[in-house]
Parts: C-alpha cells; sequence; structure tokens
C-alpha cells in the first residue's frame, strides 16, 4: 500500500511539469472507490495548479476547485508527455497539453474526485479527521504529548491511527518507535514530554528519509510502490527479528499489535 513518502514522490515525479497544464481530455476507465462526482467534460479546458499532498491525497487545483487523488492499495500515478494506450488496469487519464497523468490502479480502492476545495465538498468530509502533518511545525513534543495524554492504548497504535499524525504507517512508526527508544507497547499517556519530543523528531526523521529514499530515484521513477521496498532495506529495526540490534546488539524481537507486526529491540527501547 502506498504510504506517505511515497505519495509524496509521486508528487513530486510530476508536480513541476503539470503547473500550468491546461486540461485537453479526461479518460475515465472502471469505477474506482468513489464516483468522479462531475461530468468529466466540465474538466476539460481548465488549467492544473501547484500539485499539493495532505496525508496520502494529492490536489490538483483546477481553477475553481480541483482533484482529489488516492492511490488506494494498489494505485500509482505517471505522467508521460505522450501516453501509451491504456491498459486494463489505467483508469483515469488526465489529458493535458503537457502530457497524459495516468492512474494505474489493478485493485481500484485508489479515487479521483471533484471538490470545489480542499476544506469543502468530498475534499472537506475526507481529510477531515486527518491529524497534523510530521513536517508542520506545530507537530513538536509539547503537541504530541498533550495529544497522548488522553489516550490509553499502545503508543505504535496511536501513530498508526493517523488521527495525530499523518504518514507513520506501519515501517516508518516501527523505526521512529526504534530512533526514539521507546517500547512500542508504552501506553500513550504515560510518555513525558521529553519523550515525546525524541518521538515527534523520530517520526520526522524517519519519513524525511523515506521521501530521500524515493527522491533519490526519482529520475527513473516508475512505480512509487518500490520505494517501502528500498526504505526497509535500510530499516534499522523493522523486518530484522532475531537479528541483533544494530545499537546495542541485543535481539530485536517481533510481535502482533492490531494484526500488524511490530518490531523491536528490548534492549535499547524502553517503557
Ligand atoms: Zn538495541
Amino acid at each position: 500500500m502506498p504510504e506517505l513518502p511515497e505519495v509524496e514522490v509521486t508528487r513530486l515525479s510530476f508536480a513541476d511539469r503539470i503547473a500550468g497544464a491546461r486540461v485537453t481530455a479526461v479518460r475515465l476507465g472502471k469505477p474506482l472507490r468513489w464516483p468522479l462526482g462531475v461530468p468529466a467534460e466540465r474538466i476539460v479546458e481548465r488549467t492544473v495548479g501547484a500539485v499539493s499532498r495532505r496525508g496520502k491525497y494529492l490536489w490538483l487545483p483546477l481553477d475553481d476547485g480541483g482533484l482529489l487523488m488516492h492511490l488506494g492499495m494498489s494505485g500509482s500515478l505517471s505522467f508521460a508527455s505522450v501516453a501509451a494506450q491504456p491498459g486494463p488496469h489505467d483508469h483515469f487519464d488526465l489529458v493535458t497539453a503537457r502530457g497524459t497523468l495516468r492512474l494505474t490502479d489493478p485493485r481500484r480502492f485508489g479515487a479521483v474526485v471533484w471538490s470545489p476545495s480542499l476544506d469543502a465538498g468530498a475534499a472537506g468530509r475526507l481529510l477531515a479527521g486527518l491529524g497534523l502533518e510530521p513536517f508542520d511545525e506545530r507537530f513538536d513534543g509539547a503537541w504530541l504529548h498533550a495529544a497522548l495524554r488522553g489516550r490509553r492504548v499502545a503508543v505504535k497504535a496511536a501513530l498508526l491511527g493517523g488521527d495525530i499524525v499523518v504518514g507513520a504507517g506501519n515501517i516508518y512508526a516501527c523505526e521512529a518507535l526504534f530512533q526514539a527508544g521507546i517500547d512500542p507497547r508504552t501506553r500513550s499517556d504515560r510518555l513525558s514530554r521529553a519523550r515525546c519530543h525524541s518521538l515527534a523528531q523520530a517520526v520526522r526523521d524517519t519519513l524525511a528519509r523515506a521521501v530521500e529514499t524515493g527522491g533519490s530515484t526519482l529520475r527513473d521513477f516508475r512505480d512509487a510502490h518500490g520505494i517501502a521496498g528500498r526504505f526497509q532495506l535500510h530499516a534499522r529495526v523493522y523486518g530484522r527479528e532475531g537479528q541483533a540490534c544494530l545499537r546495542c546488539g541485543t535481539t530485536v524481537r517481533r510481535i502482533v499489535q492490531g494484526q500488524r507486526s511490530t518490531f523491536f529491540c528490548p534492549g535499547c527501547q524502553r517503557r
């Protein structure tokens, strides 16, 4: 499943090239998770603005309104100056004067939805419950401490929820907790302000590293799904069950929390 870093690298791969382009045609394939919400013709002749990201959603402004896009479980976006004939898994083409933005999505949990703005309509509803962006300057130790204070769940579950901070998916949450030296089973409301400070920093560092890992291969960018795989090659704790901790040598453990694998070092991650 594409996570925040994959979506950000996807954005970086085409945002500059599509900005200012006029839409010349829209092609719809099979139905996606939600309907477009307007007749496709209404999008034609509009001009694409600066593409932004919120959580795992991309926003393509188109004059008075825009398209909110989500890659779902298996989606990927490509932008090519000359698009090939659409294949069986290509379900949305935004054809512009500069090239075609194409959503390829075999499982069709992805979506392209029209919205009058980011704060209203479909986008307003879909983005309403999202936590802060990890790179938002408001996301710091004090803020995280206040957000976790009322929660009795394990800190890893609180991170995965996405309603405090977005982007800390399973791999990234494990890595951030390792960097911060926090046992993933620690109850959220037991974390001191100082440890929340370390954790906020670790979440930012981890996601920045993942975007860099993806960004370093941007030139021959083909498939956003490869980023998590490449990032895993550099993971310090994720996927390392039974191996020696890189920091203290203790054997890395795997447990299951909320039906997801958690990897952690019992030596240097404390409750
Ligand atoms: Zn360790």
